[in-house]
């Protein structure tokens, strides 16, 4: 093992093994749960050696090395959370692989990301601005070049919202959480009051897409999570959280400042798409990604909330 504090007791059949920090690129928390004749999985980290590393390092602190590997459940199809599977795979040779059914075509073409990051919407306002550049953008270029590549992933179960997985004595309810990927899971144990967020709540509040569920999908999915009677949420970047309602609190918080910000700007008059992407995001790497997936994502739902409406590509408050 590199470093025992890597390995952070859940219970003694519940592990989480946690980079030195949450911010991306570092790799998603891998979570280990131990029963009578197994191990199981949740996500496995990227596939950079120092978290492919972790994982098998704490695997051999724990002991766990030599038990078979019953279940790998993926939270969602990003490569902080599966792309470890391209290394991994061979020495953990699951028996099942789990992953909700929206994020199954990323997993098997892992290009099709570009559409569920939104780079297209991305490339055609970039253009909109006179770059003609902007269509050479890749995402799995970029991952590669973060060193956190993703990989196609071969997956044996696709599961869906209710769905029950059994783990040892862990009896876990699939619960759809949208937003941030139109597939992500969180696992919720009633018995436990545990949950496995994956991204929805963190450290970190994770970038949403049109195309992933959009602003009002990540509403939907932290009200979801907001009704269950939860102890202890075991999230996919940061600590354990103790206070899912003051955090969920705080999201909600961060996306109505952003919502009002818009709102703000459109007091003293119409405003282009850039103008407001401008205002919520002020460096212009971020102006492209994720500003412009996010900031379309409140222009979506403003809209819908019929505060907002847009003609000839001008918005206005209504
Ligand atoms: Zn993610
Ligand atoms: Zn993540």
């Amino acid at each position: 093992m590199n470093n025992s504090t890597e390995v952070i007791s859940v219970d003694h059949d519940l592990k989480m093994i946690k980079p030195p920090h949450a911010k991306w690129p570092e790799p998603a928390n891998v979570y280990f749960i131990k029963d009578e004749d197994g191990i199981s999985l949740f996500d496995v980290g990227c596939s950079c050696d120092s978290s492919v590393g972790r994982v098998l390092g704490a695997l051999n602190y724990l002991g766990w090395d030599k038990l078979p590997v019953k279940k790998i459940v993926l939270s969602h199809a990003h490569p902080d959370h599966i792309g470890g599977m391209k290394t991994l795979s061979s020495y953990l040779n699951p028996e099942q692989t789990i992953l909700h059914e929206h994020d199954l075509p990323y997993a098997n073409s892992p290009s099709d990301l570009n559409f569920s990051f939104d780079i297209p919407l991305c490339n055609e306002k970039n253009r909109e601005k006179g770059n003609p550049d902007g269509n050479g953008f890749d995402i799995l270029s970029y991952f590669e070049m973060v060193n956190c590549p993703m990989c196609s992933v071969k997956i044996n179960k696709t599961v869906k919202e209710k769905d029950i997985i059994n783990i040892g004595r862990y009896n876990f309810e699939v619960i759809h959480t949208p937003g941030h990927a139109s597939g992500h899971i969180s696992l919720f144990d009633t018995n436990k009051k545990l949950l496995l967020a994956g991204d929805i709540i963190g450290e970190i509040i994770p970038w949403y897409a049109p195309s992933s569920g959009g602003l009002t999908g990540f509403l939907e999915s932290l009200q979801k999570i907001e009704a269950l009677d939860i102890d202890i949420v075991l999230p996919s970047h940061g600590s354990i959280i103790k206070n899912s309602k003051k955090i969920i609190h705080e999201i909600i918080t961060t996306f109505n400042k952003r919502d009002d910000s818009i709102i703000e700007a459109l007091k003293s008059g119409q405003k282009t798409f850039h103008e407001l992407n401008e205002i919520l995001f002020e460096f212009p790497l971020l102006q492209f990604f994720p500003g412009t997936p996010m900031t379309e994502s409140h222009l979506q739902k403003l809209i819908k909330d019929k505060k907002i409406k847009v003609l000839n590509k001008l918005y206005f408050l209504i």
